[in-house]
């Protein structure tokens, strides 16, 4: 697994230089290894090679990975969430990412044994193809979020376009960033909001740079197992 290992180096030499470059502290920083395209046993070598926060899509395939690696890992659910699914996995998880829309709230405040924290999924792009709210109704979601004490929102969560215009990206990121400004001036104790969960193997650097406190990296830091580096 050196290849792994020069990978994992190689993401945390930017991460640390683009840190440096910008005068932000690394320790602001968590990434999350997205292990969903690649085996359990690679998920392992990543977190023996000192990356404890996993990040996954599917309830099924993080549930298989659990069994294996089970709570050295700190869990975090990455993908669209199904209400049906929902009772499957909530308890097995540390942070939720994509939070959607009220019935995924209201589902979740319905079957897990405590409070989660939470990130709120926001379609800062306004493409039709991304699920979240839009900036217009964050602050009224996040209000009746109140109504449901299982969930806490820590902070807010965006995906970038996939588009080499970097100027969008960063748009984008900063505008999630400004939203999440927002919100926790409202200083609402079930949304403290202070993280913003943005950037991925692409646009990290970019999202660093407009105050990411999590990064989703997969492909670039983990590699896909179609690479045939398992
Ligand atoms: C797959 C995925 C990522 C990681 O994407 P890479 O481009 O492989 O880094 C991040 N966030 C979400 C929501 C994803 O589904």
């Amino acid at each position: 697994m050196r290849e792994l290992q020069q990978r994992i180096q190689r993401i945390e030499y930017d991460i640390q230089s683009t840190c440096d470059r910008i005068g932000r502290n690394r320790l602001e920083i968590t990434v999350v290894a997205v292990t969903k395209e690649v085996s359990t046993a690679r998920a392992s070598a990543v977190m023996d090679s000192g990356i404890i926060h996993l990040g996954e899509n599917r309830p099924e395939v993080l549930l298989d990975k659990q069994v294996i690696i089970q709570d050295e890992a700190i869990w975090h659910f990455i993908g669209n969430v199904q209400s049906r699914k929902v009772k499957e996995f909530i308890n097995k998880i540390d942070y939720l990412h994509s939070v959607d829309r009220m019935s995924i709230v209201k589902e979740i405040h319905k079957r897990s044994n405590q409070t989660l924290d939470c990130f709120l999924q926001v379609n800062v792009s306004g493409e039709m193809s991304k699920s979240g709210v839009t900036p217009a109704e964050l602050a009224s979601f996040i209000k009746e979020v109140g109504a449901y004490d299982k969930v806490r929102i820590i902070g807010l969560m965006t995906m970038a376009p996939l588009s080499g215009d970097k100027d969008l990206i960063r748009t984008i990121f900063r505008s999630l960033r400004e939203l999440r400004d927002e919100i926790s001036a409202l200083k609402l104790l079930h949304a403290p909001c202070t993280q913003l969960s943005m950037g991925m193997s692409n646009d990290f650097i970019i999202a660093i740079e407009e105050g990411a406190t999590h990064l989703r990296i997969g492909t670039a830091l983990v590699g896909a197992e179609s690479e045939g580096e398992a």
